[in-house]
């Protein structure tokens, strides 16, 4: 197992950027919790890019309207603008993923509608 971490400044706020092995944390692409983006460095680089972007916009939302949906679709809109063609390609590889379709259906079951993602992860 080997890390990488990487320190980003975004404003006022310092966000610790990992990259680990996919058999870590697969079917995810990368999770952000609290102040710590995880990415699995072993995507193409567009896809990346795209949820290096994504797992940094959740570190710095301040938002909660939506719930998790809300968090995920302010961070898709800001990584997409960023990153389209790692949002496309990512979104590909999502639709082909028995495994990342089931994972998003498994957690649109069980945890509903209205929570954050910091209670999901
Ligand atoms: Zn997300």
């Amino acid at each position: 197992m080997s890390i990488t971490v990487e320190i980003i400044k975004i404003g006022d706020d310092e966000i610790s950027l990992k990259y680990v092995s996919k058999e870590e944390i697969y079917p995810l692409f990368g999770y952000a919790k609290g102040k710590t983006a995880v990415v699995r460095k072993d995507l193409p680089l567009s896809v990346k890019n795209f949820v290096k972007t994504h797992e940094l916009y959740h570190c710095i939302d301040k938002k909660t309207w939506g719930g998790w949906i809300g968090q995920e679709l302010r961070a898709n809109l800001f990584a997409a603008v960023k990153e389209p063609l790692g949002f496309f390609v990512t979104t590909f590889l999502t639709l082909t993923s028995k495994d990342r379709l089931k994972l998003y259906i498994e957690r649109f079951r069980k945890k509903g509608r209205s929570r954050t993602l910091d209670e999901l992860n």
